[in-house]
């Protein structure tokens, strides 16, 4: 969870996780549609599902223990080297280097690393750095202490310097050219696109419903429920005919951007009232490989959610 959030955002969510999902074991069990709603509102779904993998992985491949090679650390789904690095220092205290975000920082400073993050040549001799610096004794204090100083004194903007325990040594204050280390990664111009979201909504027994549909497990909110997508208004009737819907009439229910790490995504959104029918000729399960169900707008939803439906939802919880 803490892999893109900060703590402040992630503690309450780690808390009702782990009620939920005590051990290992519980989680590898659970149903997926349970575990992404436990991530409802953090983003970057990938890494509950990469969390629900790993957790089935460990059950059938190591017993259900927790491996303790860096090899077998780093096969496991979603996890790198520094974090497998950082999980066999910590928790066994093995000497293993890491290197995330705030240590890079560090390192770069004070060895003057010209490059940015994400750039290989950067990173490898960053590795080679903390492969050489790295203690084979105390190693969980010494990872620890090298991540904190870069979360709190050699931040990104403003480092504390006179803080810093390493202000002797460090290149990068000698020649106070603290600013220019890492350097900025070039900008690239993220692509827009847009979609129009279709609600189908209907009286089901006296309750508002709305239809949603599961996403495949890949791409984007793989995995999440989501209302339906046409990238044209002339393809909303085609839908409904494919839903077996009539519509009474429709509204515009909002507009806004939605901003993902690798494009914008502006939505539109557009309730379709359907025409009441008996109960009998509405079903629950509308396709086998792609689930879609009728959710009643008056229940706290319980399944996985990306941001942008829980957010429609609430929309029209209030309309
Ligand atoms: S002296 Fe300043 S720039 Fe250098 S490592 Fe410490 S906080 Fe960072």
């Amino acid at each position: 969870m803490l892999q893109q959030t900060q703590v402040a955002t992630v503690i309450p969510y780690y808390q009702r996780f782990m009620e939920s999902f005590p051990s290992i074991k519980d989680l590898a069990i659970a149903d997926e549609d349970k575990v992404l709603h436990h991530w409802t509102g953090l983003g970057y779904y990938a890494r509950a599902r990469n969390l629900h993998k790993a957790a089935k992985l460990i059950v059938s491949d190591h017993q259900g223990d927790f491996p303790q090679t860096l090899e077998q650390v780093v096969a496991l789904p979603g996890i790198g080297r520094s974090t497998a690095g950082a999980i066999l220092s910590l928790a066994l205290n093995q000497h293993q280097p890491i290197l995330d975000g705030n240590v890079k920082r560090v390192l770069a400073r004070c060895y003057l690393v010209a490059g940015y993050n994400g750039l290989s040549a950067f990173d490898k001799s960053l590795w080679q750095l903390s492969e050489q610096l790295t203690p084979a004794l105390e190693t969980a204090n010494f990872n620890q202490a090298m991540m904190d100083l870069g979360a709190t004194v050699c931040t990104r903007s403003k480092p504390k310097c006179q803080l810093c325990p390493l202000q002797t040594s460090c290149l990068a204050l000698a020649g106070e050219e603290q600013s220019n280390y890492p350097q900025k990664k070039p900008k690239k111009k993220i692509p827009e696109k847009s979609t129009i979201m279709i609600i189908p909504k209907l009286a089901i027994e006296g309750k508002s419903q709305v239809l949603m549909e599961k996403r495949p497990p890949a791409g984007i909110w793989g995995g999440l429920w989501c209302f339906h997508e046409v990238n044209k208004h002339s393809q909303i009737t085609e839908l409904l005919t494919t839903l077996n819907l009539q519509e009474q009439s429709r509204e515009a229910l909002t507009s806004f951007r939605h901003t993902f790490s690798h494009f914008h995504l502006d939505i539109e959104a557009i309730i379709i009232n359907c025409q009441a029918m008996p109960l009998a000729q509405i079903k629950t399960e509308i396709n086998e490989q792609q689930p879609q169900k009728w959710y009643d707008l008056s229940v706290e939803a319980s399944v996985g959610l990306a941001a942008s439906t829980q957010k429609l939802i609430n929309l029209l919880k209030h309309i």
